[in-house]
């Protein structure tokens, strides 16, 4: 079964805006799944609806076969990573100390969480040795960006949410990041769900990409092959 599936799934906000309308979408276990499309056409609320950040007005949602209604949501999002744009990062603890926080948060020890955490860090290309004792406003774009990555992963959840987490970087640091972050994918298997509105990343990045339409309707749905070949 997938991953993730979301069937008939659709959200009116609260004005009246139709952001994501009768959505039927999986995503395979390890894969990678783009979803593209212009500003506003609901890519980043479908996102929130998978972690229950939004609650869908329709239609159903479920992880690895779970209805995530009948999960608790504290428990959902530890199953689950977010990574977005603007990294939130807590500016006053240093970086070790950040991406720590999560292990920390769910019971682990401090000597645990801060074993886990160096090696998020290394895994991520940011050398604890050099950053570790740097506070978030030392770093450039692109290693804060690493840093939100490590702090998602620290719970090793299966399935990764990922908003923009390229935008806010120069392009050359933002395809060596991509790179990075897909042998990353690869050998840890994790599931993805990456929002992006850049189609070039998309294909580059994606097993598969959903081409969402301005209305929430999704437009296509198929390899970079299948996209480039049409
Ligand atoms: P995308 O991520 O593709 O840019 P969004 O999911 O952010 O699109 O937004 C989809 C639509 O819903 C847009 O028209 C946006 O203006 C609208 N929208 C997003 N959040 C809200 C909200 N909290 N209240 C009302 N409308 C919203
Ligand atoms: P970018 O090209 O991504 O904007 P920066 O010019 O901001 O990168 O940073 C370049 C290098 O300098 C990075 O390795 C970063 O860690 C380091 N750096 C940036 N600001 C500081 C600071 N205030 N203190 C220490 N190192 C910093």
């Amino acid at each position: 079964r997938p991953m993730i599936r979301l069937s008939g799934v659709g959200k009116t906000y609260a004005d009246g805006t139709v952001a994501v309308h009768e959505l039927d979408l999986e995503v395979r276990r390890g894969e990678l799944l783009c979803l593209v499309g212009p500003s506003g056409c609901g890519k980043s609320t479908t996102l929130k609806m998978i972690n229950r950040l939004i609650e869908p007005t329709t239609g159903r949602i479920e992880i690895d076969g779970q209805d995530v209604t009948r999960q608790n949501p504290v428990e959902l999002r530890r199953g689950i990573g977010y990574v977005i744009q603007q990294v939130g990062l807590f500016p006053h603890q240093k970086v070790l100390t950040n991406v720590m926080t999560v292990p920390l948060l769910y019971g682990e020890s401090r000597s645990v969480a801060r074993d886990r955490a160096r090696e998020l860090m290394e895994m991520v290309g940011l050398d604890p040795a050099t950053y570790a004792d740097r506070y978030p406003h030392q770093l450039s774009g692109g290693e804060q960006q690493r840093v939100g990555v490590a702090r998602a992963l620290a719970a090793d959840p299966p399935v990764l949410l990922m908003d923009e987490p390229f935008g806010a970087v120069d392009p050359v640091v933002r395809v060596r990041l991509q790179d990075e972050f897909l042998h990353l994918q690869q050998d840890l298997g994790k599931t993805v769900v990456l929002v992006t509105h850049d189609i070039d990343e998309a294909v580059r990045m994606g097993d598969r990409v959903a081409v969402f339409a301005t209305g929430g309707r999704l437009a296509q749905h198929a390899t970079p092959a299948d996209l480039l070949g049409q």
